[in-house]
């Protein structure tokens, strides 16, 4: 009976209901959207279809990180097809709306437009959507938390950031919304020597861990600075993606965040 198979395909769908889990952190710059791509690339991996919507509509960077700059998304039935990057993770992001090296100078309504737009696209089939949203933790932020609530969310810190409490203000947004925190994950911790490949701590280690699990908030792991991050990052290769010494850190982290 085709009508029996037709309810039974589109039960099947809705069981396999999509997860949205939120990046954020408590200030710019801290490799928010570098662990979200690489988040999603290693979740990826581990056999998830994985979606990325990049709410960082002044800032975009996801284009760049995923290696899809140039292409551009196409809409059928009013919903934007996302874009397909090479490392199984589709990607919905300012800059492939905008035009080419063009500044995003959109005033507030339309760029909420087109964040809503890029949410609702057709992420037919992805069971788990990132996203990567703005820097910071202002009424922007929690607006778009309520409207799509998020079924959790990954926090991004520095050392630094954990101290001068601005992750806590992260966590704070987030409890304010009514979302889970599902961890936190350390960023920029300690250093690796580029020609030795040693990692070297001057701030010591375990502080960011303790000031989390202080805060009620899980610890998913640490990533240290290393210039092979921001090098391959910026070729579009996720570090995450390949067979390098980043990699199992972030299949760690996407463990954590599935577990
Ligand atoms: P945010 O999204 O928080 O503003 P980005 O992900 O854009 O931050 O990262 C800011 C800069 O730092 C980028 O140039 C990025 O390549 C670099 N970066 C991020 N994390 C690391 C890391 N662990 N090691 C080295 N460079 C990093």
């Amino acid at each position: 009976d085709v009508r029996v198979a037709m309810t039974a395909e589109r039960e099947g769908q809705g069981a396999r209901r999509k997860r949205i889990i939120a990046v954020g952190s408590g200030k710019g710059g801290v490799g928010k959207s570098t662990v979200s791509a690489n988040l999603a690339v290693a979740l990826a991996r581990a056999g998830h279809k994985v979606g990325l919507v990049d709410a960082d509509i002044y800032g975009p960077s996801q284009a760049r990180l995923l290696g899809t700059e140039g292409q551009r998304p196409v809409a059928r039935d009013k919903k934007l097809i996302p874009v397909e990057s090479r490392w199984g993770v589709s990607v919905l992001s300012m800059a492939h709306l905008a035009e080419p090296g063009q500044a995003i100078a959109w005033r507030g309504p339309m760029a909420g437009n087109a964040l809503v737009q890029m949410l609702e696209g057709d992420w037919t089939g992805v069971d788990v959507l990132i996203v990567d949203l703005p820097p910071g933790t202002g009424d922007i932020q929690l607006t778009m938390l309520q409207r799509f609530k998020p079924d959790g969310a990954v926090i991004v810190s520095t050392p630094q950031d954990l101290a001068l409490l601005d992750a806590t203000r992260a966590i704070a947004l987030f409890d304010k919304g009514g979302v889970p925190v599902i961890g936190l994950v350390e960023n920029m911790a300690g250093y690796v020597c580029p020609h030795c490949g040693e990692t070297s701590d001057p701030f010591g280690i375990g502080g960011a861990q303790a000031a989390a699990e202080e805060r009620g908030c899980p610890f998913l792991g640490r990533i240290p600075l290393d210039i092979s991050i921001r090098r391959e990052s910026d070729e579009g290769v996720p570090p995450a993606a390949g067979d390098g010494p980043r990699a199992p850190a972030f299949a760690a982290i996407a463990a954590g965040v599935t577990a």
